[in-house]
């Protein structure tokens, strides 16, 4: 007979709280255990591709999503001497999904909308000020040990607990990959890009040899990311004197813009060496992360979320071996590997490429690609993750 303890989800972020609108909706009872006092009001993640919001959908929760954040239906590649290099129409994906746009929303919007219908579920109870110190798979259940000395039984662990995740510790999963030697540094402005640059779409990614940015529009403020040279002290870079030399890089003759955040972050390209260990699964940041570049780390994250809750409420339930939860491991692993790392590095890679002739190739590439419809479509198709979704679904 299966258990009828909950499941154990460490971290009320993104990942923990769809792995919780999945579950609950599919009648299994979850305890989230959150180590802050309320929910994150980090600025963080704020792309929603469409497939991600096709789920989200499912949840009850993308209508809120769209209603509180920025449609864009365009993206961009542009470099400072071309202008315009390439420009994509996210409606081509209209056959494919039900959200034919990227959404721009801060991901704590999301939180807070998901904990707002969860909130009178039956099955779903969450705990703030709820660290999590280690956890014990018992065999036929799992025990998680709170920074409290509190003791919490489920019958399996999910750890969304961020990159730096106690769960994939205590449970000694690696975390392999590596760290890239430059920051990224984030400025947000109040000040309206479209107004200065012609034609400019509310994503737009700026190859360059010398110094790439992209410029992304979110609801209130547009955010510029700039790479920041590992020589650069960080408190250098919280200095009006950095902000204005990055600023100066996007219109020439302009560098003062009244900032509102400076985020500097290290950037990494880490997997975990499984998703799956006995009770304990890994999901979101704490599974794997990567560069901001094409914003697939948080939808990767929703991703493993959905997959995982449909595979484990039917464990829970007693209608499918344990072993579907190694399904989960080989698909949504196989895909961060194959898809997400592969992509996001190639992201960074071509937007920095030094070399004249790389910058051209890649260009051109990007050029012809988006004046082809059928290219531009197939190129959409890998964007916004839907092969990576796809090709998740043909593991067997
Ligand atoms: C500046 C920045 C910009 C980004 N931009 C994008 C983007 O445009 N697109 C994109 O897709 N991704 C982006 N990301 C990545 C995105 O923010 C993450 O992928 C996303 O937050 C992952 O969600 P998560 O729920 O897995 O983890 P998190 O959001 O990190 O949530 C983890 C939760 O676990 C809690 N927790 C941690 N430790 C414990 C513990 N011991 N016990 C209990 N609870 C614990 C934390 O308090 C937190 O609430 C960005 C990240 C940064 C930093």
């Amino acid at each position: 007979m299966p258990t009828q303890d909950p499941v154990l989800i460490v971290g009320a972020g993104p990942v923990g709280l769809v792995a919780a609108a999945e579950l609950v909706r599919h009648g299994v009872p979850v305890q989230v255990l959150e180590a802050g006092p309320e929910l994150s009001g980090e600025m963080r993640g704020s792309t929603f591709h469409a497939p991600t919001l096709d789920m989200l959908e499912e949840l009850g929760a993308a209508k809120a999503m769209i209603a509180q954040g920025i449609v864009a239906p365009r993206m961009q590649y542009r470099s400072r001497d071309q202008g315009i290099i390439a420009d994509f129409d996210f409606g081509v994906l209209s056959d494919v999904s039900r959200h034919p746009f990227r959404l721009q929303c801060e991901q704590f919007k999301l939180t807070r909308i998901l904990h707002g219908l969860l909130s009178d579920r039956l099955g779903y109870s969450i705990r703030f000020d709820a660290r999590v110190a280690s956890c014990l798979d018992r065999g036929d259940s799992v025990e998680v040990t709170l920074e409290n000395g509190d003791r919490v039984v489920g019958s399996h662990v999910i750890g969304a607990d961020g990159a730096r995740s106690p769960v994939r510790k205590s449970a000694g999963i690696e975390f392999e990959g590596f760290t890239w030697p430059e920051r990224f540094l984030v400025l947000s402005t109040p000040f309206n890009f479209a107004e200065i640059i012609p034609d400019l779409a509310d994503v737009s990614y700026y190859a360059d040899p010398e110094e790439w940015f992209f410029l992304l529009k979110v609801p209130g403020v547009w955010r510029a990311m700039f790479p920041v040279p590992a020589d650069v002290a960080d408190e250098e870079t919280m200095t009006d004197e950095y902000a204005r030399a990055r600023f100066a890089r996007i219109v020439a003759g302009r560098d003062s813009y009244p900032t509102r955040h400076r985020t500097l972050y290290r950037v990494h390209q880490r997997v975990a060496k499984t998703f799956r260990q006995g009770r304990v699964l890994l999901a979101g940041d704490a599974a794997h992360i990567n560069n901001p570049l094409g914003g697939m780390g948080l939808n990767g994250g929703v991703h493993d979320a959905f997959n995982l809750g449909g595979k484990l409420a039917r464990v829970w339930h007693g209608e499918a071996d344990d072993e579907l939860l190694d399904l989960y491991d080989r698909q949504r692993r196989g895909v961060t590997v194959e898809h997400v790392q592969r992509q996001t590095i190639a992201n960074k890679q071509n937007l920095e490429a030094k070399e004249p002739e790389a910058q051209r190739a890649f260009r051109e590439r990007m050029a012809e690609t988006a004046a082809d419809p059928a290219k531009a479509h197939a190129y959409l198709m890998g964007v916004s993750m839907i092969n990576g979704l796809r090709r998740a679904a043909e593991i067997a």
